[in-house]
């Protein structure tokens, strides 16, 4: 496995692949790598001959307070598992290789998509997501792209800006992996004391319960109301908790598929998760 830290390294890594018509997998990340990134390597393995695997902790897409600093880097450990899976080069970008030294003036918005759940509390979060993934896409150009599902909405916001702009590569969207307790797997955990590690599963619970009544005809506004009241008994503090058609459009039908989305806070660390709910008739 390869480390390449500059985009001509990686050009010049990745030319003879592009040469010989082989297939490139892509699989975007900031590193602190768990079995859900890991997933998508795997992924990207059974369907190319290279995979390219991005560590980037991207500035733009944190808000003036959030986590950009305290963010886990862990480079060394993150190499390790990344060759065991059998990634191929890893591109590792300084802030100034991927954003350089004058001043970036375009941007990229996405649209009403963006102005809804995570959007909403995180003003430009998604503009920033735009932005980093595109460069890495022109910077990588791969013929596949891997993206988890526990991201539901920014999934959803590079598949449509893949479709708006004509980017010649193919979004594959990878299911939430989660630890034996239910709680989806993210970097953030690692912030949970001990005591918030164990009140997190909470949010899955919750979720399954809501799929429950959902199940049992229990009205979207009663089952949205219970999973609120259900984690702020628990001690977290909720950003938002919704359902949306899976194609992100609101509604307050129970009658047909539905994601189930939350997002809450247990002590300073945000949580996100989400339940994809199959109606039955
Ligand atoms: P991040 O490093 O948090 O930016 O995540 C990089 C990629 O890994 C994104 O496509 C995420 O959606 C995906 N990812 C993170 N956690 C999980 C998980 N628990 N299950 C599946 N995909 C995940």
């Amino acid at each position: 496995m390869k480390t390449e830290t500059t985009i001509q390294g990686l050009s010049a890594s990745l030319s003879p692949a592009r040469a010989a018509k082989k297939l490139i997998g892509f699989v975007p990340t900031m590193g602190n790598l768990h079995e859900g990134h890991l997933n998508l390597v795997r992924e990207a393995r059974k369907l190319c001959d290279v995979v390219v695997v991005s560590i980037f902790v991207n500035p733009i897409q944190f808000g003036p307070n959030e986590d950009f600093d305290n963010y886990p880097r862990t480079l060394d450990q993150d190499s390790k598992l990344l060759a065991e899976v059998g990634c191929d080069i890893v591109f590792a970008p300084s802030v100034e290789q991927m954003y350089g030294k004058k001043p970036r003036l375009t941007n990229i918005s996405v649209g009403e998509i963006t102005n809804d759940l995570c959007g909403l509390q995180r003003p430009g979060h998604f503009d920033g997501v735009a932005v980093v993934v595109t460069k890495l896409f022109n910077i990588v150009q791969p013929n596949y792209a891997f993206f988890g599902q526990k991201d539901y909405q920014q999934l959803a916001v590079i598949r449509q800006f893949v479709q708006d702009l004509n980017i010649p590569l193919e979004v594959i969207g990878v299911p939430i992996a989660r630890a034996a307790d239910g709680l989806a797997l993210s970097s953030r955990n690692g912030y949970l004391s001990e005591e918030q590690r164990q009140t997190a599963p909470v949010i899955f619970q919750t979720l399954k319960q809501a799929e429950q009544q959902l199940q049992q005809k229990t009205s979207l506004d009663e089952v949205l109301v219970n999973i609120k009241a259900a984690l702020t008994q628990a001690g977290l503090v909720v950003d938002y908790v919704e359902a949306r058609t899976p194609e992100l459009q609101k509604t307050s039908e129970f009658n047909q598929d539905l994601v189930l989305f939350v997002a809450a806070k247990l002590g300073k660390t945000r949580l996100i998760d989400n339940l994809q709910v199959k109606f039955t008739a």
